[in-house]
């Protein structure tokens, strides 16, 4: 470097210096964002990310682009978002299924959901459906009880994996309705309701947003939800909790993380978006059209509440004694 250029390259990195860092760096989001579904296409928590990802990315001003990273109940994706660099350009969905049931029932599961995770905010709860091959002997929940219990073991039910609240909810249904069902896990909803649908299984365990199209068009007949109330959209189907079981009468949730020590700048960015994007009235009428209810709580309201779910889950793995196998 001769001595002009040792002076250029001495301007230049004064010059960068005294620059403040958010005109040298512009701030968060400067390039797309991975948002990880830890399911296959389909499932609940897929069709909530993409109706949200879309209009994030209008908001944020980057794409946020969805990537399934199906497997483990929802584990192996999550563990994806734990290991990501807290950045904020990988975050990922958290469900029921990967911030409580999985971490609950399973003592080697590969992170501590309140420790590993940033929740940024929870988009939408949703209520859960027993569902059944129109083939099925039954139509209403007092005829599918009697039915499984005049043949223990002749049915199997499709979930969205091992570990998630899909099983251990039908589980503990099985506990409490004294019936037996063999349990099939997939990589999701999507295809546990392939399976369903084309008669393979003829028993499904699902989040309603996924099943509802089928429910709909007559492909799946619905016998109980999990739900405060009755649902509108299914006025004939009753609840757990009418059918005697009100441990089962759970619904599942659907909302941002990240992984731990997410700098706050990034958590309100995002908690911000997803504020303004579950009040755009195309957004609420997708969300409320699949039977959910829209949240888009704070990041301490969305702890409390995995934290809580952990617990229900904890405690219903050791009351009912549920184990992985
Ligand atoms: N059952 C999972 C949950 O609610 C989601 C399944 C899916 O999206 O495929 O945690």
């Amino acid at each position: 470097m001769d001595r002009r250029q040792h002076l250029g390259a001495l301007l230049a990195a004064a010059a960068g210096a005294s620059l403040p860092l958010a005109a040298r760096a512009q701030a968060y989001p400067n390039k797309p964002v991975r948002l990880i579904v830890p399911f296959a296409p389909g499932g609940t928590t897929d069709i909530i990310a993409r109706i949200v990802a879309e209009r994030m990315s209008a908001t944020i001003g980057q794409n946020m682009i969805v990537e399934n990273r199906a497997g483990g109940g929802g584990t192996v994706g999550t563990l994806e978002v734990v290991r990501a660099a807290p950045d904020g350009y990988m975050l990922g969905m958290g469900t029921v299924s990967s911030t409580a049931a999985n971490p609950a029932i399973n003592p080697r599961n590969p992170y501590d959901p309140l420790v590993d995770l940033t929740p940024i905010s929870n988009i939408a709860a949703t209520p859960n459906v027993i569902a059944v091959h129109p083939s099925f002997p039954a139509r209403d929940f007092r005829a599918f009880l009697a039915e499984l219990r005049k043949s223990p073991g002749k049915y199997s039910y499709a979930s969205s994996g091992t570990g998630g609240n899909n099983h251990l909810l039908m589980e503990l249904f099985k506990v409490l309705s004294k019936t037996f069902v063999l349990h099939i896990p997939y990589r999701g909803s999507g295809p546990a309701i392939n399976d369903t649908v084309a008669g393979v299984v003829p028993i499904l365990f699902d989040n309603l947003p996924s099943s509802l199209p089928f429910i709909r068009d007559g492909r799946l007949v619905p016998i109980v939800v999990a739900a405060p109330t009755r649902l509108a959209v299914l006025p004939n189907v009753p609840t757990f909790a009418e059918m005697g079981m009100e441990p089962v009468n759970r619904m599942a949730f659907y909302g941002f993380v990240g992984p731990k020590n997410l700098p706050k700048e990034v958590v309100d960015r995002i908690h911000g978006a997803t504020r303004t994007i579950v009040q755009e009235p195309a957004v609420r009428k997708r969300i409320e059209d699949t039977g959910s209810v829209i949240l888009g709580n704070t990041p301490a309201e969305f702890a409390a509440q995995i934290r809580a779910e952990l617990e229900v889950f904890r405690r219903v793995v050791r009351e009912q004694k549920l184990t992985l196998d």
